[in-house]
């Protein structure tokens, strides 16, 4: 499996929306890796994770549309996750020549009842987004295949009105443990993983709180992170070889990406930036 991450920042952004703080003002001045978008990634082609506001841009970027697209797993409603008020950029006599007719979209229930109810605000037509859409209410611990993956929903602690996921992604012998905006999860997804003879290839962990501070409810910082990552080891959870990431960075941190890629170096874990290619 190939793995592009689109975006890799915070809900706000790197440089933040509407910021000033000196982080997002260095971001602003050196560019490149330093400026980072919100959190979205694409497997091969066809599966993406996430669908906020810089998805269009973040397609853009790549000198294309989203109709490869088949299925788009949903991690929470959070605005940089899950932007809904696009729905109608593809319904019929918007979106042209579409591939597949129906987009397949994975959601726990919470994240699918905003949706809803958001769009009737909105005034969508139900009618017209049937059509060119299908709901699937995912729960964790019941895997499910979106095409040739195989997709395992892990809970994430990160939100109390819905389930947040993590999403354990397979394919050709090969996993992806995607797990942006959550904090340090209890061992209970260890045990699954082990019950299920499951190797991570690719550990992609939350990095919001940097080196913050430790003990945040909802995300985790290096430390955190590194302590999954050595948790996983321990329990033979992880591939020889397998890549293990930072990623879903905040400004609030005052680091810029070679800071961030620097401190990152005393855990043994890697950052991801936008626009990075990953290969399991
Ligand atoms: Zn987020
Ligand atoms: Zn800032
Ligand atoms: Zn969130």
């Amino acid at each position: 499996m190939k793995i592009k991450y689109l975006g890799t920042a915070a809900a706000e952004g790197i440089p933040a929306l509407f910021c000033a703080c000196e982080t997002c003002k260095r971001a602003l001045k050196y560019g490149g890796k330093n400026v980072m978008t919100r959190s979205q990634a694409l497997i091969d082609d066809g599966l993406l994770i996430d669908f906020n506001s810089d998805t269009y841009m973040h397609f853009l970027n790549m000198r294309r549309t989203l109709v490869d697209v088949e299925y788009v797993l949903i991690t929470h409603s959070h605005t940089d996750h899950f932007t809904f008020e696009e729905n109608f950029c593809r319904f019929e006599g918007i979106a042209h020549n579409v591939k597949k007719q129906k987009l397949s979209v994975y959601l726990s229930k919470g994240a699918y009842e905003k949706m809803v109810a958001c769009t009737k605000i909105r005034e969508e037509d139900e009618t017209a987004r049937n059509k060119r859409f299908e709901y699937i209410i995912v729960e964790p611990y019941k895997p499910f295949y979106a095409g040739e993956y195989l997709v395992t929903p892990l809970p994430a602690v990160h939100m109390l009105s819905e389930q947040a996921l993590i999403y354990l992604i397979e394919k050709d012998g090969k996993a992806i443990f995607y797990g942006n905006d959550t904090g340090v999860f209890p061992t209970e997804i260890d045990d699954y993983l082990i019950e299920n003879n499951k190797k991570i290839d690719l550990l992609s962990l939350d990095c919001t709180m940097g080196e913050l501070r430790d003990g945040a409810v909802n995300h985790m910082s290096m430390n955190e992170g590194k302590s999954i990552a050595d948790r996983f080891a321990e329990k033979g959870l992880l591939s020889d070889n397998a890549l293990l990431y930072y990623n879903h960075f905040s400004h609030n941190v005052g680091m810029i990406y070679d800071e961030l890629k620097k401190a990152a170096e005393k855990y043994g874990l890697n950052v991801t930036y936008d626009g990075l290619e990953l290969t399991v």
